[in-house]
């Protein structure tokens, strides 16, 4: 694939990105963040702060457009938080300041039973959801054709975190799996409308967080919770999917590759070439360089050396683990895509 690189023709950064999600020849590999790139340096720098940036659409696409105009990624991504589809269906949403990440009240749950599930008619006009709306369609006529958006719909295992609280949850995962089935099912619409409508709005593709995260349940779980739905979401979301989960994954990364999605978004906990064997090219990787330590505490050069890891290894797309920490340097972002570069100049003129 990488080996190919250098004849194919030049790209735009959203037919890089579109082509390395179908597995397709790329001219380089492309940089994308399924999840957020959002910096308090990048929030000062085009006056788009939290959390208004995460209520206002302009303000959410100017900040959005960063990670393409001055972090030289192919791809924009202006949904920063989990929690808009959580806060139109009526959790309490602590906002935060413009160094912090808003959260759902855990401690107020709305729901505790399937019977209490309702999905409210304004689910897609809610001031929170419909801010993501606006701030695609408005990234699309700002940057036509040319960088691929990203949006992000959250899968209902997310969502029964956010409406009954994440210890709950899981409780009921383990005592009343019928019930719990009947919940994730019945908040499955939420996942769906949101993402088409992100797609009548202009997204390219879609980020489906659900966080069946490697420290809280088991390779097991996955199977038998979520595989089947990811397969439904692949049918009645017509866009490439891109599914995030957090932490180590390899022991459910098999099924995974079963489900159609277009892409995986990995964690560093997992080695590239490790990954890439279990997933041998049913499913496209995006990872996975290192949040905490990495981009949020060492240099450029250390971002550089686990970027070279994941091309060496053949991950199709590369960026960030998870959404980064706010105070991730701008210097450390823009080492991503130079290495890239600089890998692809190498490997070219080797051959
Ligand atoms: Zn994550």
């Amino acid at each position: 694939m990488n080996a190919n690189a250098s004849t194919v023709a030049p790209m735009t950064p959203r037919q890089r990105v579109l082509a390395a999600l179908k597995r397709e020849p790329v001219d380089r590999t492309p940089v994308c963040n399924p999840t957020s790139v959002a910096t308090v340096e990048l929030m000062d720098l085009v006056d788009a702060h939290f959390p208004n940036a995460n209520r206002d659409p302009r303000k959410m696409a100017l900040l959005a457009a960063t990670g393409h105009t001055e972090l030289g990624f192919d791809s924009v991504m202006p949904v920063f938080t989990i929690i808009q589809e959580s806060s139109a269906l009526g959790c309490k949403i602590q906002w935060e300041e413009k160094d912090n990440w808003p959260t759902v009240k855990m401690s107020e749950p709305i729901w505790s039973k399937p019977e209490d599930i309702r999905i409210p008619s304004d689910l897609l006009t809610h001031p929170d959801t419909k801010c993501v709306l606006d701030a695609i369609r408005l990234l699309r006529r700002e940057l036509g054709d040319d960088v691929a958006i990203i949006g992000k719909t959250m899968g209902p295992w997310s969502l029964g975190y956010h409406t009954m609280g994440v210890e709950k949850f899981l409780l009921m995962s383990l005592d009343d799996p019928d019930q719990t089935k009947k919940c994730l099912d019945l908040m499955k619409q939420v996942t769906v409308d949101f993402g088409r409508a992100q797609i009548d709005a202009g997204a390219d593709a879609l980020t489906l967080p659900d966080h069946a995260t490697g420290d809280l349940v088991s390779g097991d779980y996955y199977d038998r919770y979520l595989k089947e739905m990811h397969i439904e979401f692949v049918d009645e979301i017509p866009i490439p999917l891109i599914l995030h989960i957090c932490g180590r994954t390899v022991d459910r990364m098999d099924y995974i590759a079963q489900t159609g999605m277009a892409a995986f978004h990995f964690d560093s906990k997992n080695d590239p070439g490790e990954s890439m064997g279990i997933c041998s090219h049913r499913i496209s990787l995006i990872g996975n360089v290192n949040n905490p330590e990495t981009l949020y505490s060492k240099g450029p050069e250390d971002v550089e050396a686990e970027v070279r890891k994941n091309l060496d290894a053949g991950v199709q797309l590369v960026g960030p683990e998870c959404a980064i920490p706010l105070q991730t340097s701008i210097e450390n972002l823009k080492a991503i895509p130079r290495a890239v570069r600089d890998w692809h100049r190498e490997h070219v003129s080797n051959n």
